[in-house]
């Protein structure tokens, strides 16, 4: 369990005011200039060393990321641009960031801004954000009044302006090629890979896209040391995390941990326990609705972090751990989730917008009981047609929930369509 000093958001659950004189009381903004000084291979180096994997969901390094920049600019100007769009079913842990810890990420977007060589950064938030917004706006002004955006940013020598962006709601804009899309003016709509935003990203230029709390852990770490963080969690899996909890638990709520923790510690101890008890747990989806359910037998030893979640099928994703009891229609809620990805396909290549409306479409027969035995196997093998053959992460996160589904609960379909042919 992590200790009480090694916490990051200590206003998580908003407890204080979020505004510049509470946030400072709290550690934030101390010695930015200091931390400038020491330079960008400083700062990428110490993020590279902490072992910071994205928390967006990917989980890719973030000073990998930020080393893909180009060290020298050709002219062009480089771009930060923070994903704020939080749209993954059961994911709401950037949204305390943005409300309760706002300068967090504010000082966080500065000192990674200067280690990519950006003067401007963009945070987009998803549309429905609204009030979160408003906070987050707040918080900038704030920083602009006290000089610490702007030019000559917290007296270090960098000028840095962050704007603030609001998304019309479309999940599809949380992958950061169609957010580039949607910032630029068009509709969200992801772009092939090759050429990655390090190359050319928001108009046409060297751009890196973070998550908020990868960005809003960086003063932390840059202030506490890479070793300090990387000494947390396990190896290749370092440092605390925001689990969002939700379902059937007695008290869903976000809570910041150490990586590595054994879900059922994190739902026991956070959570106040699955309701009627762990041995009434059917199945979890362990990090947002895009990666596979593990069943209870699973979750009675998995560790939650990046490669134990990886080896036994599924994945740590946003984090967003979301409980399901005895009590739910599993092939139901996993056909509920297939709708959601139909909905928000962009429909830009045929796997993904043909695929998840025949996956919805099948998975809710099946769920009336009104499907064919060997209607399983079909729905197996169409997810597989989309998983891997589309432009953007979005086929993959729609074929997943349904793999699951097959390869953990398939008595329990057939059973369903059993019942329903004597019926
Ligand atoms: Fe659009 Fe789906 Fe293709 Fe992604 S996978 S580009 S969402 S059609």
């Amino acid at each position: 369990m992590l200790k009480p000093e090694d916490h990051i958001f200590t206003n998580l659950h908003g407890i204080k005011p979020f505004q510049l004189k509470n946030a400072k009381a709290r550690g934030d903004w101390e010695g930015t200039k200091g931390l400038i000084s020491k330079g960008k291979d400083w700062i990428i180096e110490e993020i590279k060393k902490s072992n910071l994997r994205g928390r967006g969901g990917a989980g890719f390094s973030t000073g990998k990321k930020w080393d893909f920049m180009p060290k020298i600019s050709d002219g062009r100007p480089h771009y930060l641009i923070i994903n704020a769009d939080e749209s993954e079913p059961g994911t709401c842990k950037d949204r305390d960031i943005l409300r309760f810890e706002p300068h967090k990420l504010i000082e966080g977007a500065l000192l990674a801004g200067f280690a990519i060589g950006a003067n401007t950064a963009y945070i987009y938030v998803r549309g429905e954000y609204y009030h979160e917004t408003l906070y987050l706006e707040d918080a900038i002004d704030e920083a602009y009044q006290a000089g610490l955006l702007g030019k000559n940013a917290a007296k270090s020598g960098w000028d840095f302006d962050l704007y603030v962006h609001r998304g019309a709601g479309a999940y599809i804009c949380g992958e950061e090629s169609a957010l580039l899309e949607s910032l630029e003016g068009r509709k969200g709509m992801p772009r092939l890979k090759p050429p990655f935003p390090a190359v050319i990203g928001l108009y046409g230029c060297p751009t890196t896209v973070n998550n908020v709390e990868s960005i809003a852990v960086v003063p932390t770490i840059l202030r506490r040391g890479a070793d300090w963080f990387a000494g947390l969690g396990r190896p290749n899996n370092t440092g605390t995390k925001i689990f969002s909890i939700s379902g059937h638990v007695n008290k869903p709520c976000n809570v910041e941990e150490e990586m590595g923790i054994p879900l059922r510690e994190l739902i026991e101890k956070h959570a106040g326990g699955v309701i009627g008890g762990w041995d009434n747990l059917k199945a979890i989806i362990p990090g947002g609705s895009s990666v596979p359910l593990i069943p209870k037998s699973i979750c009675d030893k998995v560790l939650m972090d990046f490669d134990s979640l990886k080896d036994v099928k599924t994945g740590l994703g946003t984090a967003a751990v979301i409980v399901m009891d005895q009590s739910t229609d599993i092939i139901k809620a996993v056909a509920r989730l297939s709708k959601f990805y139909m909905h928000e396909s962009c429909g830009q290549c045929s796997p993904c917008r043909e695929g998840t409306g025949w996956m919805w479409r099948m998975l809710d027969r099946l769920g009336k009981g009104q499907g064919r035995i060997e209607d399983i196997d079909l729905l197996e093998d169409v997810s597989h047609q989309i998983e891997g053959h589309t432009i953007c992460a979005l086929g993959d996160a729609a074929a997943w929930p349904v793999q699951g589904l097959i390869r953990h609960f398939r008595p329990e379909i057939e059973d369903r369509i059993r019942q329903s042919t004597r019926g």
